[in-house]
């Protein structure tokens, strides 16, 4: 009988997680001819999620966990149930029920027929700023023209993989992850189904727009080195201009001589130019700094408590 894991990160989850188990349940135990395996991830909680969880894997048998030693991220969850899982495909859930477990036979179905991954995605933003929709939506089209890996708006980590998928994703195993990417960068054949938002079940999001923000400049340098050219191509048209301008007075003050220097363009033309030096020291330490955590090589996750016999606990990335 060929096994699918249901993989979910959990941060706080504790309202949720019992319903989210029960509607799941629901779902899959009309799928006969598939073991499914839940894998939850306690991503450092601290408001008894672990115990939960345990108390679940305690009275269900197809219910495996790992509890982080602290909060990781949402990114080293994924990563975590993905390494340990040995499933033939993977589906990777949010905890809260945004991604609707209903839609698991259809993603099973589009990897049975042939395709290496389904990707549910949103086809509508949930009710959030304007603002911050605005930012999402620019975000995605900035990233898509900068880069070599096409992300499609509204695409998320709600998605079923086949073995050949989940160990490409486990092989890519950089510290700093950037799992929409990483999805699109391994390549293979892709499903895309679309549904509608769903407001989360109970508790609240765990992202704060600086966390976005910084996860979106993770994204950019992660999979785009563009930035740098940019500040290239900045350097030389600024010297370029400089160089004309130059000879510009260099004829003017033959021609005419000199008269009063001009203090305002001056300052005007050093503050620009500072800001480009900044703006490209700033470009640079971005790298160099992602360059940095990646050279540390430091474990993406480390398990305090787990369920899982004999797990891929070995620290090596
Ligand atoms: N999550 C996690 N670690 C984190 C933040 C979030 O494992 O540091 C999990 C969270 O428990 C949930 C999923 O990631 O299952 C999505 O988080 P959330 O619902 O807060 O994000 P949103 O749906 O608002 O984008
Ligand atoms: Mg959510």
């Amino acid at each position: 009988m060929k096994k699918v894991n249901i993989i979910v990160p959990c941060f706080n989850e504790s309202q949720v997680i019992d319903l989210f188990f029960n509607e799941t349940v629901k779902v899959i135990s009309d799928i006969k001819d598939y073991r499914f395996e839940f894998i939850f991830i306690d991503d450092g909680s601290s408001d008894g999620t672990d115990e939960i969880l345990k108390r679940l894997a305690e009275n269900f048998d197809f219910v495996k966990y790992i509890s982080f030693s602290r909060n990781f991220g949402k990114e080293s969850a994924m990563y975590a149930g993905l390494k340990n899982s040995d499933g033939d495909f993977a589906v990777l859930m949010d905890a809260d029920l945004q991604h609707p477990p209903k839609l698991i036979p259809e993603m099973l179905s589009a990897v049975l027929s042939g395709y290496d991954c389904c990707s549910a995605n949103r086809s509508t933003r949930e009710k959030s700023s304007r603002i911050l929709n605005f930012c999402k939506k620019r975000f995605y089209s900035f990233v898509n023209k900068i880069s070599e890996v096409n992300m499609p708006d509204g695409a998320g980590d709600f998605r079923m993989m086949n073995r050949k998928m989940i160990n490409a994703v486990v092989a890519m195993s950089e510290v700093q992850r950037f799992s929409k990417g990483i999805f699109s960068w391994v390549g293979f054949k892709t499903k895309n189904i679309s549904f509608e938002n769903v407001e989360r079940a109970a508790g609240e999001t765990k992202w704060s727009f600086w966390k976005l923000f910084k996860y979106a400049l993770d994204g950019i340098t992660a999979f785009s080195t563009t930035p740098l050219k940019i500040a290239s191509v900045l350097g030389i048209f600024i010297s370029l201009s400089a160089f004309i301008y130059l000879i510009f007075i260099i004829v003017k003050t033959l021609a005419f001589g000199i008269d009063a220097p001009g203090y305002a363009s001056i300052i005007t033309i050093l503050l620009f130019i500072g800001g480009i030096i900044i703006l490209s020291c700033g470009i640079l330490g971005e790298y160099i700094a992602k360059i940095y955590m990646e050279v540390k090589n430091r474990p993406i996750y480390i398990i305090r408590d787990t369920n899982i016999e004999n797990q891929n606990d070995d620290y090596k990335n």
